[in-house]
């Protein structure tokens, strides 16, 4: 594979490649920058790259790809003591930063390349095998510390180009995100996407509904976003009226990275007439599922299996479920050309992450419904609540939960229970914490929705739920 972006020089020189805030590259500029840092780099094992959300982050692994070495991102909020972990596991031999971005201590002992987006040279054309490291991305760590997923060039083009197919993506879209560059979702799907197909990127550098306002007013056609994001969008639809409007003209809103909750959705969708198009992916999986550009946008589901990625649900005895019928709950496990190599430095996990025949356990439980739709209900970790002989997922109470007035925010974990073996536990964030729900009232709504076994038994009222940077709750942190 030569290079995984064949617009840098095939697109016209002129043609709007990146945009963040208000310094923009053309496709010409981009391949020059990238060119003249990909020779300083060149051969270069692994760079790491400190990922701010600016232009110098995109040149920066663009450049590294086209040299042929492996970009590893740096989270700049990282503590010290986490980028001590990534720098001594990844072993970079050089650091990519933006002049004057001030590199904390953990970074001291190692060479520092300043990144030019205004430099000019020639992209080296290099070879570079299919099979080779394109990325070293650390999972989001909601689950455990995080671990540094080898992600292979193939890899990167298959998701992209799978993802086109779902999407209808082309070279005409113009994508405008939020989203931090050190994962998969903002960096892959968001910066290296829209590369791949010759299209364009407007980085709002932060999260902010009047940007996503702006941006989709004058052009863009695509919005990625998190969860939280779309909760930020449903929030502010009814007092901001241009947003509305604005999301209207969007082709596609996408959400991933974690569930979408059915309340906010059908809150864009109200005032919009606008379906958010979710997908399903994994650092070490790439992108999985999608809802597609042209099929049922069906709110609480990711959809369908990508082009190429084979996807089935495991019983608890490792047998696969055979029928769909949206109730049996399985382990998600995949196969294909998305996946990645291994964990870095990790033979242990990698060797537990995979079955003797090649399949990826993800550790996530969904059902399928008829027609072959994912629905996730949670992880297997931290959201499947085995209670009175029921598997029940955190997901659907979490959507019962949300779509009562009193609750803003809600997370559902398991505890243990002498009767039950484990019993249901809402930590709930209320709409107005002078007047919150009581306990009982929230269960018998969820009880009345759901079923009466699915009714929270304890209810924990908070001011905020704990999240990482990417807006997933932390459920460890609330004793799962
Ligand atoms: P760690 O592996 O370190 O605990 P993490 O699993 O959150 O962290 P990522 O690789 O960033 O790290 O996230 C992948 C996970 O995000 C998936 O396994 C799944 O649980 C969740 N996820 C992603 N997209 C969706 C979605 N659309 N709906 C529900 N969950 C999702
Ligand atoms: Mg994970």
């Amino acid at each position: 594979m030569s290079s995984l972006f064949p617009a840098l020089v095939d697109a016209p020189a002129g043609r709007a490649a990146l945009r963040f805030g208000d310094r923009a590259l053309t496709y010409g500029e981009l391949g020059a920058a990238a060119g003249a840092l990909a020779a300083r780099i060149g051969g270069a094992g692994r760079v790491a790259v400190w990922a701010t959300p600016a232009l110098e982050t995109a040149v920066a692994v663009v450049a590294a790809l086209e040299a042929g070495a492996a970009a590893v991102p740096l989270n700049p909020k990282s503590g010290d003591r986490e980028l001590g972990h990534i720098l001594s596991d990844s072993a970079p031999s050089v650091v990519l930063a933006a002049p004057g971005d001030e590199l904390p201590a953990p970074l001291a002992g190692l060479e520092r390349v300043d990144v030019d987006v205004h430099a000019a040279g020639e992209l080296p054309g290099t070879e570079v095998p299919d099979e080779q490291a394109a990325l070293v991305v650390y999972t989001s760590g909601t689950t455990g510390p995080p671990k540094g997923a080898v992600i292979p060039r193939r890899a990167v083009a298959h998701t992209l180009d799978a993802l086109a197919d779902a999407w209808q993506w082309t070279g005409e879209d113009v994508l405008v995100h939020g989203l931090p560059l050190f994962h998969v979702h903002g960096l892959v799907l968001g910066v290296l996407g829209p590369l791949r197909r010759g299209g364009s990127l407007r980085h709002l550098g932060r999260f902010g509904t009047e940007g996503v306002a702006r941006e989709l007013d004058e052009g863009a056609t695509m919005l990625f976003g998190v969860p939280t994001m779309y909760h930020r969008i449903a929030q502010a639809l009814p007092e901001e009226p241009g947003l509305a409007q604005a999301l209207g003209k969007a082709r596609l809103l996408v959400s991933g990275s974690a569930a979408l909750p059915v309340h906010d959705h059908e809150r864009i969708t109200a005032a919009t007439g606008q379906r958010v198009v979710e997908r399903y992916g994994m650092t070490e999986t790439l992108m999985n599922t999608s809802v597609r550009a042209d099929g049922e946008r069906r709110a609480g589901t990711v959809g369908v299996p990508l082009p190429g990625v084979e996807l089935r649900l495991v019983e608890e005895d490792g047998t696969p479920l055979t029928s769909y019928d949206g109730e049996s709950v399985g382990e998600i496990q995949v196969r294909g050309p998305n996946l990645f190599t291994e964990y870095l430095n990790r033979p242990d996990a990698t060797r537990d992450a995979f079955t003797a025949d090649g399949w990826f356990r993800t550790g996530d439980m969904a059902v399928r419904d008829p027609d072959g739709y994912v629905r996730i209900v949670g992880r297997k970790a931290t959201d499947l609540i085995k209670s009175g002989g029921y598997k029940i997922g955190a997901g659907e109470i979490e959507n019962a939960l949300l779509e009562h007035p009193g609750v803003r925010e809600a997370a559902v974990t398991g505890e243990p229970d002498a009767d039950l073996g484990e019993r249901i536990v809402a930590w709930v964030v209320p709409a107005d914490p002078q007047a919150p729900p009581s306990a009982d009232e929230l269960a018998d709504h969820v009880a009345g929705r759901l079923a009466p076994h699915k009714r929270p038994r304890r209810v924990h009222y908070l001011d905020v739920l704990p999240r990482n940077d990417m807006g997933k709750i932390m459920k460890r942190a609330l004793g799962a």
